[in-house]
């Protein structure tokens, strides 16, 4: 592997998604030298941390999450880091900034490069993207921006974050990261639909019913009710993970896979991207906050959230696209807390036949994401001793020792932002639309003339709302996975 020289600078260096996800990526990356002599991080946030404190807090994470932990290499690794304690709004403290990354520019021979990296609460991307620029933290050699989810709370905001974000850093040095598309399966819809012809053939109105997308989780908010009343389940999921599913599922084939290809397809699709009208909305989606279970409150008790709130913690809802393999076809998502069992998934559903045979089963051809990762179809065939057919599944797998060479989401595309790729990065204009459909939704469920469906009570452990399993356009769909 090519090794990168750079300066990362890390906002929210104490936070959780640094310590759980990107010091381990880092270190992986490390180890297969990607970066290595020529690299060092900045690790920034508010607590008054020493560099030899953020050193062993980066060995702490390493050792968390690696069962082969070798103390030398993480301590060297380790090496690499320096804090910088800083308050996002105070001038001084980027001045500093940038005087310990020029030193360490010098130092690791990093060329002038620097990678920056948002991993802090999004209300703070738009003054940090400001400061970047006003007090000129920008290297002499590349600038790459890593921002996380969510990217504004709406399109309005996200088109004033895209605004002082651009001020900085031009579209193609931005990196909107979405951690889904990273990983190993959603990876794979596109050489799934583009080399079985069992597969590519069949991907159109014509066989598919429709398709189903189940992002569920066990847990319920805990500690960060504060964090959810602020987002909910439309836009902290649906708005990002399962548009980009989605997308994936729908996009017509791209001339070339490279970035500007893949990209040009997602685009000519997601132009065609029915937004849902108070009509539509009405029919077609559900809402609802989970209620309590032996081991959690229900929403509404949970701390700092609102005893009054009408923030949902479970979604399902339909999407539809003019353009595009599958124009036509219903494509049904859910997603929620406190739902049966943590499991991302993609059920593809076909037309049923009927003919001398019957009324068969319909072959389905289902993806999980998590916590396994699996693809298989579902097959009739005729019972050994007595009349009727029998389904099976036929499955495409990984062993153990595959499964555990899987990079995760993060060590992939942090991988990708070194080496410049940004295919599995979200590009503005897919984005914006993905806003536009969500604030119709949000704008729907808002208007109390419309009689919308109300938000409801769901149980906790089951599959979400009564109602969600009335969304669909015909009376003979129904959720796959149940
Ligand atoms: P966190 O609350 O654990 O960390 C926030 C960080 O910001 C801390 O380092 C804190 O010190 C710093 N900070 C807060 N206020 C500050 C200020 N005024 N000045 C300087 N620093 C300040 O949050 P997190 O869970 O790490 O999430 C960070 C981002 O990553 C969010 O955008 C979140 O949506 C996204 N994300 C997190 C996860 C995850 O697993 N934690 C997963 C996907 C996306």
């Amino acid at each position: 592997m090519e090794n990168i020289p750079v300066v990362m600078i890390i906002f929210g260096g104490s936070g959780d998604l640094a310590h759980r996800k990107l010091y381990p990526a880092l270190f992986n990356l490390y180890q297969k030298g990607l970066i290595h002599d020529h690299f060092s991080v900045i690790g920034t946030a508010r607590r008054p941390w020493s560099h030899e404190y953020l050193q062993e807090q980066v060995v702490e994470a390493i050792k968390e999450s690696n069962s082969s932990f070798d103390e030398k290499d993480a301590k060297e690794f380790a090496s690499h880091f320096y804090y910088q304690s800083h308050d996002v709004t105070d001038v001084d403290h980027y001045i500093a900034l940038k005087e310990l990354a020029t030193k360490l520019d010098k130092k690791y021979h990093a060329e002038g490069n620097r990678i920056f990296y948002m991993a802090m609460a999004p209300r703070f991307f738009g003054t940090i993207a400001t400061h970047i620029n006003d007090q000129k933290l920008v290297g002499s050699g590349f600038n790459r921006l890593v921002i996380e989810k969510p990217f504004g709370h709406d399109l309005a905001s996200a088109e004033k974050l895209n605004q002082e974000i651009s001020e900085s850093f031009a579209e193609d040095s931005v990196y909107r990261i979405d951690h889904y598309l990273g990983k190993e399966m959603v990876q794979n819809i596109m050489p799934l639909r583009m080399t079985n012809p069992i597969v590519n053939n069949i991907w159109c109105k014509k066989y598919i019913a429709n398709m189903q997308v189940t992002l569920a989780e066990s847990l319920g908010v805990g500690t960060r009710g504060g964090y959810y009343e602020t987002s909910g389940a439309l836009r902290d999921m649906v708005q990002n993970h399962i548009f980009q599913i989605i997308t994936l599922l729908a996009m017509p084939e791209p001339k070339a896979l490279d970035s500007d290809h893949i990209h040009e397809a997602k685009q000519e699709l997601l132009d065609s991207l029915v937004i849902p009208t108070p009509e539509m909305v009405k029919q077609h989606f559900s809402r609802g906050q989970y209620l309590a279970s032996d081991d959690e409150v229900e929403y509404l008790k949970a701390d700092q959230v609102a005893p009054d709130s009408k923030v949902e913690t479970f979604v399902a809802g339909e999407v539809n696209f003019k353009k595009g393999p599958v124009a036509g076809v219903p494509i049904y998502f859910r997603t929620g807390k406190k739902m049966k069992d943590k499991v991302s998934r993609i059920d593809i559903v076909l037309h049923h036949m009927n003919n001398l045979y019957g009324n068969a089963h319909s072959n389905n051809i289902s993806i999980i994401i998590d916590p396994r990762s699996e693809i298989f179809f579902t097959i009739n065939g005729k019972k050994i001793t007595t009349e009727g057919l029998r389904r099976e599944n036929l499955s495409y797998k990984f062993s153990k020792e595959e499964m555990a060479q899987v990079p995760d989401g993060y060590e992939r595309l942090l991988h990708d932002v070194f080496v410049a790729d940004r295919t599995n990065f979200t590009h503005w204009s897919e984005l914006k639309q993905y806003w536009k459909f969500v604030d119709a939704v949000e704008a729907a469920w808002q208007d109390e003339n419309k009689d919308i469906k109300q938000l409801e009570q769901y149980p906790s452990g089951e599959f979400g709302t009564e109602s969600s399993n009335h969304i669909f356009e015909k009376d003979t769909e129904h959720w796959i996975y149940r």
